[in-house]
């Protein structure tokens, strides 16, 4: 299928599970993850009206920008190493892997302007899994108040990998809940109206509980073994 027709597809089931919860179509942004994919992939979900693309690399971030004439929204949503911070800073729009104080100074000190930043949570408790544990998100965001480039726009989680659907549905329940914790706290810095889960498994239960981000690759643009 090509890009144009998968997005269709994807629009039509967010639009479905927005009705089946209540909400507007227009409040679910489709990120679409070209990290597994050629630039002239990547081109052709921007041809197809995409406006926001993620990678979860810094080389791989790079290399779809040198190769792309467009400008799209760019949300680097990989685990950052502190070191890589200085390369990305300047051609992103929003970090969905905050997930230390550490990081957070380094993105502040770097920042030549305010930087949209999600935090990055483990609501699934999984060892293998990076982020925040639910219990330490709200002192995390009260400690940022010491980075004034920071602003902390939301929440990032990625589901644990399963065909239970009441644990992919807890963990982003549990996201849900944490961005009210949050946002009854009326830091000024600390809107938190975006919630960034969901992938190509688990977008349609995501929407259903209250995402604003679903990042897509292989339902979006495939992988690589499929385009190549
Ligand atoms: C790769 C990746 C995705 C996209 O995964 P798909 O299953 O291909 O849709 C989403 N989020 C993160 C953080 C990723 O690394």
């Amino acid at each position: 299928m090509n890009v144009a027709e998968n997005l269709e597809v994807i629009q039509g089931q967010i639009a479905n599970a927005c009705k089946a919860s209540g909400r507007s179509k227009d409040e679910v942004k489709i990120i679409a993850v070209t990290k597994y994919v050629s630039p002239e992939r990547a081109k052709q979900a921007i041809d197809a009206g995409v406006i926001h693309l993620g990678e979860n690399r810094d080389e791989g971030l790079l290399h779809k920008i040198s190769q792309l004439q467009d400008k799209p929204v760019w949300h680097f949503i990989g685990t950052l190493q502190t070191r890589k911070v200085k390369s990305i800073i300047d051609h992103v729009t929003y970090i969905h892997s905050l997930d230390r104080l550490s990081l957070a100074k380094e993105i502040n000190k770097r920042a030549s302007s305010k930087v949209k930043c999600l935090i990055q949570v483990n609501a699934s408790g999984e060892e293998s899994k990076h982020g925040l544990n639910p219990d330490d998100v709200t002192g995390f965001v009260q400690d940022l108040k010491q980075c004034p480039n920071i602003e902390v726009s939301g929440l990032m989680t990625m589901a644990p990998f399963t065909e239970d659907e009441q644990v992919i549905r807890s963990c982003f329940r549990t996201l849900k809940n944490l961005q009210a914790e949050i946002q009854q706290l009326r830091l000024e810095y600390a809107p938190c109206h975006e919630l960034s889960m969901g992938m190509s498994n688990d977008f349609k239960i995501a929407v259903e509980e209250g995402s604003t981000m679903v990042r897509i690759g292989t339902a979006l643009v495939g992988n690589e073994s499929e385009v190549q």
